[in-house]
């Protein structure tokens, strides 16, 4: 009764939190694809089985600054922890990410600045994860001596089977951040002996996004604030994660040509929008002020597009989807 119901209803009704689905008799029901947000660009997708974490960053660190962070890249008062500078030792806090990440089958990595990427290493070698990433990405877990077995060097492009989900490969752009000042070709280079410092874990080494095909659903994933829109053409992912933060409002009509060129995606969840130098329980209020913005240029531009903004480490539930 309440299955054929729920059948019927439109996509409003196939994403639910997890306590509405908790409501649900038999819940969870297999091939149910899971989404949690682990703040900054990170996220983890699985269906209860095969775990595939997007970008994880769980450190936070108070580490250095990225070109024009602004007032979000400023000190917070009365931060006592060590600030880190480009030429520290880039270490992860390893009792952060082993607090929240016990086992991973797939981890995709964007592009390699250490908000993408620190953490990396650490959770590889403790969970032997595939990586996929670009060479710059690969580089630096081979400095922390990451089995090349584990490795999956892509370019974009790519559209690769591994049986559960496939993966297509979307050759993307970094945020134009610093007001479209920002700039890097670098990449890492091999032959890097960890420990590595941040700059060695930040020349970008070019920037990727993630199709995901999983359980009938297509899960589009970026890093960042910025996308290449003829890359889009004929994609139609139902979840889009899309990076949210300021920087976007440097792109002419970021969200609205994004939408179209989606043909309007039935849910949008937006990444990459809090503070990362904040800790988990400190405050996000004024990115939580900020992304309203970007929720109402999507509404603006697609109506019918549902966008939740997500809490740490809430799951978001996605029914499955239509055969
Ligand atoms: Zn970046
Ligand atoms: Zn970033």
């Amino acid at each position: 009764m309440l299955k054929s119901a729920l059948a019927s209803l439109a996509f409003a009704a196939s994403v639910f939190c997890a306590t509405a689905a908790q409501d649900l008799p038999n819940s969870p029901k297999s091939g149910q694809v899971t989404l949690k947000w682990l703040g900054t660009a990170g996220w983890e997708i699985s269906d209860g089985s095969t775990i595939i974490l997007i970008d994880p960053y769980l450190s936070r660190i108070n580490g250095p600054r990225p070109p024009g962070a602004g007032s979000a890249g400023t000190p917070l008062p009365g931060d006592t922890r060590k600030l880190y500078g480009w030429d520290d030792a880039a270490a992860p806090d390893d009792a952060a990410i082993d607090a929240h990440i016990q086992r991973a089958n797939f981890i995709l990595v964007t592009h390699t600045h250490y908000d993408h990427v620190l953490d990396v290493p650490h959770i590889a070698l403790k969970t032997h994860a595939t990586v996929v990433g670009t060479e710059s990405t690969e580089n630096v877990l081979r400095a922390y001596r990451v089995p090349e077995e584990q490795l999956i060097t892509v370019r974009g492009g790519e559209d690769y089977e591994f049986g559960v989900f496939s993966l297509k490969v979307i050759p993307s752009i970094h945020s134009a951040l610093d007001h479209k000042h920002y700039y890097s070709s670098a990449k890492a280079p091999e032959g890097m002996k960890a420990p590595l410092t941040f700059r060695q874990i930040s020349p970008e080494g070019g920037t990727l996004g993630y199709l995901l095909r999983f359980h009938r659903h297509q899960i589009l994933a970026f890093g960042g604030m910025n996308y290449v829109e003829r890359e889009m053409q004929g994609l139609k992912p139902d979840v889009v994660l899309v990076g949210a933060a300021g920087s976007r409002k440097e792109i002419y009509d970021y969200s609205g040509r994004l939408m179209r060129a989606l043909q309007f995606p039935p849910l949008v969840l937006p990444t990459h929008w809090d503070n990362f130098f904040v800790p988990y329980g400190g405050s996000q209020r004024p990115a939580i002020d900020a992304v309203q913005a970007f929720v109402r240029e999507v509404h603006a531009a697609s109506p019918k597009t549902k966008v939740i903004v997500p809490e740490y480490f809430e799951a978001i539930l996605l029914e499955p989807a239509e055969k």
